[in-house]
């Protein structure tokens, strides 16, 4: 998922026209359903729909979204289903006015918190964890929002990073691993968190800082303050953030996606050369790997696929079925450019390992030589349990079969994955301080049981 926030301190600012650009820039991060919700200083205002942002808001729902604060989520679901009842912001009254949250993350203890509330007499009208989330901040807030807040995240475990609205405050924090990334920016009148970077560069923003693990930053007509909440923890953000994720264009903690993908190919050709006529990228997110394989072993960098930029993707649909017509849909190898060539084939991860099989068989069937397939990541052998969806290991190609094998099921004439080592270095910070558990099993967060065993809550 997406998050953005803004808060003005002029009545006059488009908040909410301003969240729908930061919002479109953090597209990829969920296209299930997008939403906004603002505060105007006394009433809160929301709107949700399920599709891509484009397609839930106009001018019309533009003129209702009053406020000079606002919040914004994009959604791909990790828990609770696909549907509008899910979708987020979710804004709640209570006794001293209204909440709005917008959460990107997965709890692990999310199942056990909504017991308890449900046995205090709570009733939930989503199946979603972040609902858990806000609840408890409500519960809390007598005694000022960055208290709730901080009272909510000594009950709360695992992936989290959120903004929160009242009338007169937002607020955004980030887990204390910094497991899902957030950062600040600033314009004139206004100051604005986001997931990603990229958010912040269309909202015409100066990035400020990233928000550090277990960082609160409280905007209000004071300014900006921050507030470190210590849990003693060393910091695990998702290395697949700098492998996938993210945008290219974004800067997480210091580090460019683009950089640290550019790098990992140049690691996975040292890792794994192999003679051959081209480099081509599975587009969009392996184009910087296959750059930097081609240039480390000097072969030519080519297209080798045609996008169909109109559907969304693929990973990021819901079910099996969606995503092997996706597949087909989206990516067509451009026979011109590939017949009679030896390839290689650069991607950034083989997770079921649908993609792989069908396209390695479209560049044959195209007239490709040779098909080599070389992976940005190392195999992905276990779930993520905090905000990506692997979410059943059985499903997961590389926890079920050696490299060998998963060569053989996709038809590639050789199969080469970067060492964990080696991504590592690609995003070149020192100390190691990243989670990497879909490729290890270390998770930094235990996973209890009844998580691990249903796959999701
Ligand atoms: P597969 O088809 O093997 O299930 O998925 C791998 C493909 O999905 C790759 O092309 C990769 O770019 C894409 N992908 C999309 N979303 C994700 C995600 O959240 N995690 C991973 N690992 N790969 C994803
Ligand atoms: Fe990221 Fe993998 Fe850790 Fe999930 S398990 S947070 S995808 S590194």
């Amino acid at each position: 998922c997406g998050v953005v926030g803004v808060y003005s301190n002029s009545f006059k600012s488009k908040v909410s026209k301003m969240i729908y650009y930061g919002l479109i820039a953090l597209q990829h991060r969920g296209q299930e359903s997008a939403g906004i919700a603002t505060n105007d200083g006394e009433l809160a205002h929301f709107h949700k729909g399920m599709g891509l942002v484009s397609e839930v808001f106009d001018d019309s729902i533009f003129q209702k979204l009053q406020g000079h604060i606002g919040i914004g989520h994009v959604r791909y679901s990790t828990t609770g289903e696909s549907y509008i009842a899910n979708a987020q912001p979710l804004v709640v009254k209570y006794r001293k006015g209204s909440i709005g949250l917008a959460h990107n993350g997965n709890l692990t203890n999310a199942a056990l918190l909504r017991e308890r509330l449900e046995d205090d007499g709570v009733v939930f009208q989503t199946t979603i964890d972040s609902e858990v989330i806000v609840n408890l901040i409500a519960r809390y807030s007598g005694e000022g929002l960055s208290y709730a807040i901080e009272r909510t995240m000594d009950l709360i475990k695992g992936a989290y990073a959120i903004v929160v609205m009242t009338e007169d405050q937002l607020i955004g924090v980030r887990d204390s691993y910094g497991l899902r990334p957030l950062c600040v920016g600033k314009l004139e009148d206004e100051y604005v968190i986001a997931s990603e970077s990229c958010a912040l560069d269309v909202m015409g923003a100066k990035f400020i800082k990233d928000v550090e693990p277990g960082e609160m930053v409280i905007i209000n007509k004071e300014g900006v303050n921050y507030k470190k909440v210590e849990k003693g923890v060393k910091k695990a953000s998702c290395i697949f953030e700098y492998i996938y994720f993210a945008r290219p264009d974004s800067i997480i903690d210091g580090v460019s996606i683009y950089h640290a993908r550019k790098n990992a190919g140049a690691i996975l050709a040292k890792e794994h050369p192999v003679e051959a006529d081209m480099v081509i990228a599975v587009p969009d997110t392996s184009i910087p790997a296959a750059i930097g394989y081609a240039e480390t072993l000097g072969i030519p960098f080519g297209e080798g696929f045609i996008k169909n930029r109109y559907i969304g993707r693929t990973f990021i649909q819901p079910e099996q079925s969606m995503r092997e017509m996706a597949v087909l849909l989206k990516l067509n190898p451009m026979r011109n450019a590939v017949e009679g060539k030896r390839i290689v084939m650069i991607d950034d991860s083989i997770v079921r390992g649908t993609t792989s099989r069908q396209i390695v068989s479209s560049l044959k069937r195209a007239g490709a030589k040779e098909v080599h397939v070389r992976i940005s990541s190392p195999p992905v052998a276990h779930s993520c349990y905090y905000g990506i969806d692997t979410p059943d290991r059985n499903q997961l190609i590389g926890a079920v079969k050696t490299v060998d094998e998963i060569c053989n099921v996709i038809g590639a004439d050789s199969l080469g994955y970067i060492s964990l080592r080696g991504l590592k270095d690609s995003v070149g910070i020192a100390d190691d301080p990243f989670c990497h558990a879909c490729f290890c099993g270390n998770y930094p967060i235990e996973v209890p049981n009844e998580v691990r065993n249903k796959g999701f809550n």
